[in-house]
Parts: structure tokens; sequence; C-alpha cells
């Protein structure tokens, strides 16, 4: 079993410094590692720092959070993508604040709240009260991947993984430093052993089977994933001649609920030809194809081809906000892409979905 005093003396000299982890001798805020932590599900520490800091600019506390419109939350976390998370964000900061404003400090009372599973109850648990837990996200499946060389693929190696991750805390160094322990493995496996591991860098090197038998870099296997369905869908960026667009919100469950959108038709498996795209557009105008934009979600690659116009004036369903002033709505990234492709004036090349 690898030594957890070693890796805690790597952290001690190369720990990350990041806006939501506390400084040497400071206190976590849970607030932060529980924001930090919903942010960073499917999404890069680098993404997510620049919308971690505006965002508690914005919400400084839990109860500033369950406070606020749930409008004015999901605009401030419009292009982090994932808009779940955003709903469950603000229904778990009015829950902690029902409850007299305090997080709960065990695991259990962690995922009893809204939008907290397994990964996020241990992780706030160890980093902000020290509970002797491993959170297992992708970095910790790797570094126990090859620390005790589990071959099974992924993700039928999971319960194995998670087992082998959890076992690594078993020292009384690692259980009395739990927070700095959970932080030290996650850096361990962003910064060394990255999908291309730095072996020669490592503070476990001397313990891990994957290198001693060669295969580091080929663990953790991966049972091959089907193909991605494609999808597609017409948008309609309906501007009049006041500057104005046309915008509707979005159903509050689902994919994107609640989130702001341009009106267009429902996604299917074929395309659309422009004809029968622009029967369906919200008015009638003489729309012009400006172009097509490609956006991947987790389960399935959408096509829409994005179309354009301009009218004296807008009679129909949804609402109007000035061209100038969208930066406050809640518009996902791949919204905001059709947008900045229906307001340029030049044609643009259209990408075109894999053959399937
Ligand atoms: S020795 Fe290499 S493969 Fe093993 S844990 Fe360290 S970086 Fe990862």
């Amino acid at each position: 079993m690898p030594p957890a005093a070693d890796l805690l003396a790597w952290y001690d000299h190369n720990r990350r410094r990041m806006p939501w982890r506390a400084l040497p001798g400071e206190n976590p805020d849970p607030y932060r590692v529980w924001l930090s932590e919903i942010m960073l599900q499917q999404t890069t520490v680098t993404s997510v720092i620049p919308y971690f800091e505006r965002f508690v600019e914005r919400f400084p506390t839990v109860q500033a959070l369950a406070g606020a419109e749930e409008g004015a939350v999901m605009a401030a976390w419009a292009g982090l993508g994932y808009y779940a998370r955003a709903r469950n964000l603000h229904a778990c900061a009015r829950a902690i604040d029902a409850q007299g404003g305090q997080f709960p400090h065990t695991v259990e009372a962690l995922r009893a709240l809204p939008g907290i599973g397994p990964y996020t109850a241990n992780a706030v648990a160890a980093i902000a009260f020290g509970v002797p837990v491993v959170p297992v996200d992708g970095n910790v499946e790797r570094v126990a991947a090859r620390i005790f060389a589990i071959e099974t693929p992924l993700p039928a190696a999971k319960p194995a993984l998670a087992q082998a991750a959890a076992s690594l805390n078993h020292e009384a160094a690692a259980q009395s430093r739990a927070s700095d322990f959970c932080q030290a493995l996650f850096d361990l496996g962003a910064t060394i052993c990255t999908p291309r591991p730095a072996c020669g860098l490592c503070p476990w090197s001397a313990h891990c089977r994957a290198r001693r038998a060669g295969i580091a870099e080929q663990l953790p296997r991966r049972t091959a994933k089907p193909a991605r369905p494609v999808r597609h869908g017409a948008l309609f960026c309906l501007q009049d001649e006041a500057g104005q667009i046309l915008l509707r919100r979005r159903p509050p469950h689902g994919l994107l609920g609640g989130m702001t959108e341009l009106p267009g038709t429902a996604w299917r498996d074929a395309p659309f030809g422009a004809d029968e795209a622009t029967q369906a557009a919200p008015m009638q105008a003489a729309w012009r194809q400006a172009g097509r934009v490609r956006h991947v979600f987790t389960h399935f690659e959408l096509f829409l081809d994005v179309y354009a116009a301009t009218v004296p004036t807008i009679d129909a369903d949804g609402f109007l906000r000035p061209a100038t002033r969208l930066a406050g709505e809640a518009l996902p990234s791949v919204m905001r892409k059709c947008l900045e492709i229906a307001r340029q004036p030049a044609a643009h090349s259209v990408p075109r979905a894999r053959p399937r």
C-alpha cells in the first residue's frame, strides 16, 4: 500500500491554488467547496474558474444564493452546461437555508440534500469537514487503477476502483489530514498521473504496480462506447427593426430546462429541408440560412440549421430582448453559438453531419 505520508509531503510542495481552496492554515468554506464540486462535474478546472469567481461575487453565501430568483441563478450559470445542476444547486441552497444555514457535516446528511450524490457528499465531507472518505472521480479512478494494476475495463471496474481508492486512506496520516489527502489525490491525478503519466515525478512510483508492469498508460481500460446518435433541428433568429430579438423560455425540466432559447423546431433523427424548416418559423419572413451549429451533448450530437430574418415588428409567442443586451440572459452555449452565426452577415461554411 502506498504511504499516505509520501503523497501528503508531495502535496505540501505542489498543491494547486484554486479560488475555492483554503490556503494552508485556513479553514475551508463549505459553500465554496460545494459550489466548486458541483461546477466541476463534467467541466474542467480552467473553464470553471471564471464562472466560479463571478458566481461567488454575485452570490457570496449560501443564504444569498437561497434568496435569489431562479432566473438570476440560471443566468449566472449560463454557459456551464448541464443546467439541471443549477436548478438543484438553487434547491440545495434553499434546503440548507431552511435548516439554519449550516452545511451538514456527515456524508449521510449531505446526501439527503438536493443534487448531492455519493461523489459530492464524499468530496464536501472530506474537503470541508475532514471526514476520512475518498471521493472517486475520473482522476482518482485512474490513480487507483494504476496503483493496484486493475485491468478490468470501465465501467465494469467502477466498484473495484471505488473500493481500491477507499483503501488508500487506511493510514492515520491520511485520516488525520483527510481534507488534504483528498485534494492531494485530485492533484496527483490531474497533474502527474494523467493519461500520459509522469511517473518519474510521482511520490508513489515505488509502490505502483502498473508502472512496474509497464502498463500504466494503458490503464484504466475502457469498454468501447457506441457512437453518439445524431439529431437535427432548425432555429430562428427573428429581429425587429428596433433591434430586438424574439426569445422563449424552455420548459422547466429536461435538457436545458428553464434556459432561454431561440424559437425552433423539435429535434429529430433526420435533417430538415429549408422549406420544411421555415414553415415551422414563428412568423413569415424572408428567411436566410445563416449557417449550421454543431453541439455535442453527453448522449447525442446535435446539428442546428440557423435561419435569420428581420421584420418591421414581431408578433409571435415569446418575449423580446434588445440584441445588445443579451449578456444577462440565461442563454446556454449552444444558443449563443446560434445567435453569433445568425447575426453575422456573411455566409458560413456549414458543418456536415457525419455519415450514419
Ligand atoms: S507511478 Fe505513474 S502510473 Fe503509478 S500512480 Fe504514479 S504517475 Fe500514476
